[in-house]
């Protein structure tokens, strides 16, 4: 199911009580079954779905409701409030600032989306003035260095890499440091994910973080990756405590419910989203808007 199919089903769930001319206690169930099934079936984490009904059920209170309340607004506000809740943490993203070297480092499995989006990240600060540069740590994947590479030159960045430096501790040592000299504000680093969470990836992690102390960790997440969204950030915030979450792909085929779970799984923001595959196919995150346009 794609993100825009669970935004019309849920819209049509509360339209169809809202319209119905009845409006009963019944009906009212009916739709928060409704809203929860394509919730599931999106991949969202059973529990934040278990949350999301019990919310709305007792923001409502539908029996106590007066007869001459506006049920249909109360309703949808309910709705619209508990969604809200799913994507918001109530936690505030690290605020990269002028005139300072801020080091944002990128983690993830491989295939994530973390080489597109560290150039789309980039192109995103440099258009808003700060002097930005790309850092390409993954020695692991061959090739990755060359894509970094071209990705940077086309949106005309400047970055960093080694063809021959086989250790990524060192060269995203380097990289950074090169960059702090030059001023740099913004120095984005690039790391080497592996198929599958493993204890070699996680000590890279954690050397490599060691090495450049970022201001902000970034988790990257693939809008696909359904329920094991949970463990695997979970993994990850426990070994190098990221800060944002990116979910990449929001355009692809997915509804990216198992990635929107991760938020709630380890209390942290979601920053961005990734939808193409093109430089400027990155839009900010804000909760609310998010639910506003996913409700059409
Ligand atoms: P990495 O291994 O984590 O560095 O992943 P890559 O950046 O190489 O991305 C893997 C694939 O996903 C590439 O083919 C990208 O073009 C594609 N990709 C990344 N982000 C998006 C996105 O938001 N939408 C779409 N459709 N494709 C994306």
């Amino acid at each position: 199911m794609v993100l825009q199919d669970l935004g019309r089903r849920i819209n049509a769930a509360v339209t169809d009580l809202t319209r119905s001319p009845t409006l009963s206690e019944k009906a009212f169930d009916g739709m928060i079954k409704e809203i929860s099934n394509a919730l599931v079936e999106a991949d969202v984490n059973i529990r934040l779905v278990s949350t999301l009904r019990k919310q709305i059920k007792s923001s409502v209170k539908f029996s106590e409701l007066p007869a001459h309340a506006n049920k249909k607004r109360i309703i949808q506000k309910a709705v619209f409030d508990a969604l809200v809740d799913i994507v918001n943490p109530h936690q505030t993203p690290y605020q990269p600032k002028k005139g300072k070297s801020n080091v944002i480092m990128f983690v993830g499995l491989q295939g994530a989306g973390k080489t597109t989006t560290c150039t789309k990240l980039a192109r995103w600060y440099q258009a808003r003035g700060f002097k930005t540069c790309l850092v390409c740590a993954d020695t692991f994947r061959a090739g990755a260095f060359d894509q970094l590479k071209q990705n940077a030159i086309k949106a005309k960045i400047p970055y960093y890499g080694s063809l021959t430096q086989t250790d990524p501790v060192v060269v995203a040592r380097d990289g950074v440091e090169k960059f702090k000299k030059e001023r740099f504000e913004i120095i984005i680093v690039d790391t080497s994910g592996r198929h599958h969470q493993e204890d070699a990836l996680f000590a890279e992690m954690v050397e490599i973080q060691g090495a450049v102390r970022p201001q902000q960790t970034v988790m990257v997440l693939d809008a696909s990756i359904g329920q094991a969204a949970e463990a695997q950030s979970r993994a990850f915030k426990e070994t190098a405590d990221f800060g944002a979450i990116i979910i990449t792909k929001t355009d692809g085929a997915a509804a990216g419910g198992g990635a929107i779970s991760a938020v709630a799984a380890t209390h942290t923001p979601i920053v961005f989203i990734g939808t193409g595959e093109h430089l400027l196919d990155l839009e900010k995150f804000n909760p609310q808007s998010f639910v506003s346009k996913l409700l059409g």
